[in-house]
């Protein structure tokens, strides 16, 4: 296998978070809500508002799938969602290299730059 855990995971998670659960979906863009606010000048503000309209969860499941980590969380979401919908997921690598292409439609290698077209 040409890609790591971690990678395979980012791909998945990126390219097919429609077929997460609804509790993995409230954890990532909690994770994602929570990177944004790290830089903001006005973060309490924003967070009151990140939380009412549930950017932000409140809910302890969502806090248990992050409890790893985020790498963590991903290895698993992916996991899973490969062994219960595998069949949805196209894993795109490349036919020279072995690695990862940047999204299930890419024809092109971003690691070699070898051209499938
Ligand atoms: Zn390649």
């Amino acid at each position: 296998m040409g890609y790591s855990e971690i990678e395979l995971a980012e791909y998945v998670v990126k390219h097919y978070a429609g077929l997460l659960t609804l509790t993995q979906k409230k954890a990532l863009k909690h994770h994602q809500h929570l990177l944004k606010l790290a830089d903001n000048p006005d973060r309490e503000r924003v967070t009151l508002m990140y939380t009412r309209n549930k950017w932000l969860s409140e809910e302890p499941e969502t806090f248990t799938q992050l409890d790893g980590g985020y790498s963590n969380f991903i290895v698993n979401c992916s996991k899973e969602l490969l062994s219960n919908q595998g069949a949805d997921v196209v894993i795109n690598t490349c036919p020279q290299c072995g690695r990862l292409a940047r999204t299930p439609l890419a024809k092109q290698c971003r690691h070699c730059f070898f051209d499938w077209h």
